[in-house]
């Protein structure tokens, strides 16, 4: 038997509908290095509707043809955010730190029709146009490109403010299937080719109510949040969508996500929730350190991305009074995936070691941890195995390219339809994750596992180190082990110190034979530590 309940879609242009009418004094704050840009949920709605009509009017977009976004964090990419999956057409938010040939596959493997561009960013852009196959439309967000772009600039060249001016401030925002395409997001392609993620209106709807709820972010509009992470990095975590639902002010960092005017920013607009990966915590803090400022309106920081040192949680706390929140996602997650909040009743120091985990599952993620030998391995804390995932705003597949099949690798997916994360780690008795490694950074040495994320946990905890990544090299005798990387603060210090420092918390046969002095570590497209770059330097003799 069917319920009698109604059934109304859950799609995007509802978000947008309520937030810039219930929360349409709610603000959206850019900064710009000098005075910043200020505008409002209302707005925002109503230029979501002029870029609306100037996609169809304008530039002939239609259902489900692709608008690419290369873009910073600032209102303009918000308006994209709410107009083009409001229209049905589907918002490809590219990621700006790609190499150029990686940046130019995705743009012609997603058929991306319409490139809205901010103007700082033509630089990037204008040496792939002549490889790319399918843009027809260049808008220009910002100033006069100049000459910035070829006089034979092959797509038609639009200026943003000059193709929304003079159209209607509203738009009848189609009545999709829930389930039609609104966004897409590649993986940054570690191994191969990127791989495209495509978002439903369902499953950024329903991520959305799980931003919002207090077991995960739980801000209200009495909050502003400060979305450092990018917004092509999958959708900034779901928060310009998440805001919209519940009039949370958005204070976004445009292009300026240095320390010094990160520091700036939190200081000038009282921010009191931010969201980032670790590596930019790690710069916040030196920053802080050097040049001391207010930054006592932030409450909360939700760190993920990569695993958060401890060390730097206690730094925030009690050098900064800000509390941070280790959360776990991934592009195929969009992302939330857990949250690390402690059971209720206890103290502190009780609740610390829940903290420091990956987190607890939310209701619409579930999980299981498939074990080495095949099975799944109980949650008993101890019992190691790569996680799987399911649930309504999980990836069940990969986009094909336009016209082609979806993609279903078998080392991705379960036979069962499972979400393979490529994480290894244990799940407790009460549903906290905490991750050991990724599958392919595991380090194994004589027939046991070596954590590398245990290993960088303590290291980034000695006051000289500022960087620390340990990965696997191969070994005659034990098959792999650990290689040390470390960025130092000031003066090295001797790795026979570090090695005792290491002893005091983690096994004998774990610390590393191996050590190697960098400047800094590699870092990824969305500022992870890059792995794969070091191991690619140890193989070339670099690492020494
Ligand atoms: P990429 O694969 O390019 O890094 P994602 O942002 O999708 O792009 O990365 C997801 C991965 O990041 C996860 O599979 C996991 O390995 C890692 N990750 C995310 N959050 C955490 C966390 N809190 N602790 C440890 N690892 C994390």
């Amino acid at each position: 038997m069917l319920s009698t309940m109604q059934d109304v879609p859950l799609t995007i242009s509802r978000i947008l509908q309520h937030g810039s009418t219930i929360h349409g004094d709610s603000r959206i704050t850019t900064w710009t290095g000098g005075e910043p840009h200020r505008t409002t949920f209302r707005a925002t709605g109503q230029r979501a509707a002029q870029l609306a009509h100037a996609l169809h009017d304008g530039l002939g977009i239609r259902r489900d043809d692709r608008v690419a976004t290369l873009m910073w964090n600032n209102s303009r990419h918000v308006e994209a955010y709410f107009a083009v999956p409001g229209m049905g057409a589907v918002l490809h938010t590219l990621n700006l730190r790609l190499p150029a040939e990686q940046l130019t596959w995705i743009i012609n493997h997603a058929a991306d029709r319409v490139v809205l561009v901010d103007h700082t960013l033509l630089p990037l852009l204008a040496p792939l146009l002549p490889r790319l196959e399918t843009v027809e439309h260049l808008v220009v967000v910002g100033d006069d490109p100049g000459d910035a772009l070829p006089a034979d600039c092959r797509p038609r060249v639009h200026d943003y403010e000059e193709l929304l001016a003079g159209r209607p401030t509203t738009y009848d925002w189609p009545e999709l299937d829930e389930r039609t395409a609104a966004a897409m997001c590649y993986t940054s392609g570690t191994t191969g080719e990127p791989k495209g993620v495509v978002y439903s209106h369902r499953s950024v709807y329903l991520h959305s109510m799980q931003v919002n709820m207090a077991e995960s972010m739980g801000l209200t509009d009495k909050d502003t949040t400060l979305p450092v992470v990018p917004m092509f990095h999958v959708n900034a975590w779901g928060l310009p969508h998440a805001v919209f639902m519940t009039g949370i002010n958005l204070l976004l960092p445009d292009r300026f996500l240095q320390p010094g005017p990160l520091a700036e920013m939190i200081e000038r607009e009282r921010p009191t929730h931010a969201a980032a990966v670790p590596t930019i915590w790690q710069g916040l803090l030196t920053e802080l350190d050097a040049r001391p400022r207010d930054i006592s309106c932030l409450a909360t920081v939700t760190i993920g991305g990569s695993a958060c040192p401890p060390a730097l949680m206690e730094a925030f706390e009690q050098r900064h009074g800000v509390l941070v929140r280790q959360a776990w996602g991934m592009t195929e997650t969009s992302p939330l995936g857990s949250v690390a909040h402690p059971p209720a009743g206890l103290t502190a120091e009780q609740e610390w070691p829940y903290r420091v985990t990956q987190g607890r599952f939310p209701a619409g993620v579930e999980a299981r941890l498939a074990a080495p030998g095949g099975g799944f391995a109980p949650w008993d804390g101890r019992s190691p195995g790569e996680l799987e995932v399911r649930g309504p705003w999980i990836a069940a597949a990969y986009f094909g390219g336009a016209d082609a099949e979806p993609l279903r690798p078998e080392d991705k997916f379960s036979p069962d339809g499972w979400l393979r994360t490529g994480d290894v780690g244990v799940i407790s008795p009460d549903g906290y994750l905490t991750l050991t490694d990724r599958a392919k950074d595991v380090i194994k040495s004589g027939g046991e596992w070596i954590s590398s994320v245990e290993l960088e946990n303590v290291l980034m905890a000695h006051e000289s180190v500022a960087e620390a990544a340990v990965i696997a090299v191969p070994d005659d005798k034990w098959g792999e082990r650990p290689l040390a990387a470390v960025a130092f603060r000031d003066g090295p210090v001797p790795y026979g110190a570090l090695c005792a420092f290491l002893g005091e918390n983690v096994a004998r046969w774990q610390l590393p034979e191996r050590w190697a002095t960098v400047e800094s570590l590699p870092k990824t497209s969305v500022g992870k530590f890059d792995k794969k770059v070091l191991r690619a330097r140890y193989a070339a003799g670099e690492l020494d």
